[in-house]
C-alpha cells in the first residue's frame, strides 16, 4: 500500500493546518455564517448566539479530545471462562457529517470475540462517542470503532454495523426523510465464518 494513501491508526486525531482560533475568534465567525443566513447578529435574539454556538462546539466536537487507546485500556481477564460473543446493540450516537456539518444520528451495534480479555461495556459506548464527537463520515466512523477495537483487545473477530439518518440528506438535497444509512465491517472470524455473521444479526433483531 502507498504510503501516501495509508489509512490513519484509530487512534490519530487530525494534524491541524491551521491553529486553533480563539473564542473571540469563532463567535466572530458564526456572526458571519449568521449574516451569510439573512439575518441580523447584532438583533436582541441573537447577541448571546455565537456564544451559545461555540460552548455546544465543545459538545458536538468532544471526541477530539479523547484517546480510544485509553478508554480502552483497561481489560478483565478474570471472566469465568466466558469466550463467547459479546454485543453492545442499539448504542445511540450522533455526529456531524464533515461534508455539510449537520447531523447524522442513529444506532450503533457492536460485537466482538474476547481473546486477551474483556472490556467494560460502558467503554464500548466511550468508545463509540469518542470518534462520533467529530466530523465524520458514517463509513470512516465505522471503520474507526472495528480498527480501535482490534488494536486494543485483540479480539478473535468483531463486528460493527452502523443505521443512521443523516440531515444533509433529509433537510437538503434530496430531502430523504427517514432513509437509513447502514454501513457494517467485519474482521476475524465474523469476516471468516458466515455463521458468526448470521449470529451477530440474529443477536441484534432479537428483542
Ligand atoms: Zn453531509
Amino acid at each position: 500500500m502507498d504510503v501516501t494513501t495509508k489509512p490513519k491508526t484509530a487512534t490519530a486525531v487530525p494534524a491541524h493546518a491551521l491553529a486553533r482560533p480563539t473564542r473571540e475568534e469563532a463567535e466572530a465567525a458564526v456572526r458571519t455564517l449568521i449574516a451569510w443566513a439573512g439575518d441580523d447578529p447584532t438583533r436582541e435574539g441573537l447577541l448571546d448566539t455565537p456564544r451559545r454556538v461555540t460552548k455546544a462546539y465543545g459538545e458536538f466536537f468532544a471526541g477530539y479530545g479523547q484517546d480510544p487507546g485509553q478508554i480502552l485500556s483497561k481489560t478483565f481477564k478474570e471472566v469465568g471462562g466466558y469466550d463467547d460473543i459479546v454485543l453492545v446493540k442499539d448504542i445511540p450516537f450522533s455526529a456531524h457529517c464533515e461534508h455539510h456539518m449537520v447531523p447524522f444520528f442513529g444506532k450503533a451495534h457492536i460485537a466482538y470475540l474476547p481473546h486477551d480479555g474483556v472490556v467494560g461495556i460502558s467503554k464500548i459506548a466511550r468508545l463509540v462517542e469518542a470518534f462520533s464527537k467529530r466530523l465524520q463520515v458514517q463509513e470512516v466512523l465505522t471503520a474507526q470503532i472495528i480498527d480501535a477495537i482490534n488494536e486494543h483487545l485483540n479480539p478473535r473477530g468483531a463486528a460493527v454495523l452502523l443505521e443512521a439518518e443523516h440531515m444533509c440528506m433529509s433537510i437538503r438535497g434530496v430531502r430523504a426523510h427517514g432513509a437509513q444509512t447502514v454501513t457494517q465491517r467485519f474482521t476475524g472470524v465474523f469476516a471468516e465464518e458466515k455463521s458468526e455473521q448470521d449470529r451477530f444479526f440474529e443477536m441484534i433483531r432479537r428483542r
